[in-house]
């Protein structure tokens, strides 16, 4: 073997282990959505929500409340589930994937930016001094609703869109939701979900770099969007069998788990309802708005069209979309 090709297995198998590693590792890492604090608020709430739920007596998904907490919330039935057994498997091998595809080309805001006409030299990276607080918390709050609404177009036009729906597919098979079906997401469509919003950020900062202030920044907490990072204290619970809302007047106006549940729900009377992120103002004004009730509603989860149980390989799960992709243009 010869000093080239030696030397490109080891630059492989650094990068393999390099990332596999990176992806195990996420609890560890603050920077990661699947940080132990993140994860530990998700089963902090659920436990807390359990307590309440007992006392009213309420009646649980998949599995009745009448065993323990441990027994509903992590029941093999659900962590053990062949939908769930795949999303672990998709979960490390996408993540190698993302890392290759993500080093060789990729849409992220500074790329938006550098479309755009130069800003010019006032355009610092870090905040300076005369960047006034007001001015901060405002672009704090404006980057997350532009944000939010660039999410929703997003994940909108993966639903509206027949050959972008063939992507999106792979996380609504999910049959069963743990946090790592969010992970349960093709390349294409994590492409979307990345350079839509990327867009809109990136035409939002730099129009308030070029017209109200070119140094300022968003408050940022624990390498988070400080209100990104709120949010994702609740997030996981948006993928478990956790019932939990706002309450009716909170709903209207914010994205709870239970909403995103109802997402996932196969019954066709739910398809394609609450797509938003974090605010619900974007689904009622394009009307798949569809509030949960506050007691856990029964249902199943899946696509609902008779291929559930056809996509818990990681084959079906890379694959079926484009040949799916490609029986549709052959039909048009
Ligand atoms: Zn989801
Ligand atoms: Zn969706």
């Amino acid at each position: 073997m010869d000093l080239i090709s030696s030397s490109l297995i080891d630059q492989g198998v650094y990068f393999v282990v390099l990332h596999v590693g990176k992806a195990l590792a996420a609890p560890l890492i603050m920077q990661s959505e699947l940080y132990w604090v993140y994860l530990f608020s998700g089963f902090a709430i659920a436990w807390l929500v359990w307590k309440l739920y007992l006392v009213r007596q309420a009646t649980f998904t998949p599995v009745p409340a009448s065993g323990s907490f441990w027994q509903n919330f992590f029941s093999r039935d659900i962590w053990w589930h062949p939908s769930a057994r795949v999303d672990y498997k998709f979960y490390v091998l996408n993540a190698l994937l993302m890392a290759w595809l993500t080093s060789q080309f990729w849409v992220s805001e500074q790329t938006v930016i550098s479309w755009l006409p130069a800003l010019g030299s006032s355009q610092a990276s870090e905040p300076m001094p005369s960047s006034h607080i007001l001015s901060r918390l405002a672009f704090t709050l404006l980057f997350f609703v532009v944000y939010d609404l660039g999410r929703f177009v997003a994940h909108s036009l993966l639903h509206d869109i027949a050959w972008l729906w063939e992507f999106h597919q792979v996380h609504h098979s999910a049959q069963v939701l743990t946090p790592l079906t969010a992970y349960r997401v093709h390349p294409v469509d994590l492409a979307v979900m990345a350079w839509v919003p990327a867009v809109f950020t990136g035409v939002l900062s730099w129009s308030y770099a070029r017209w109200v202030d070119p140094s300022v920044t968003f408050f940022t907490f624990m390498g988070f969007h400080a209100l990104v990072w709120l949010f994702n204290l609740v997030d996981h619970l948006r993928h478990w069998h956790v019932w939990v809302t706002y309450g009716t007047t909170l709903n209207r106006w914010f994205i709870s788990p239970a909403h995103h549940q109802l997402h996932h729900s196969a019954n066709p009377e739910h398809w394609g309802c609450n797509r938003g992120y974090e605010l619900a103002i974007w689904d009622r004004l394009y009307g798949t708005f569809i509030q949960p009730s506050l007691t856990p509603m029964v249902f199943a989860k899946g696509l609902g069209d008779g291929t559930d149980g056809q996509w818990h390989t990681l084959r079906a799960l890379f694959l079926r979309p484009f040949a799916r992709f490609k029986t549709q243009r052959l039909r048009s």
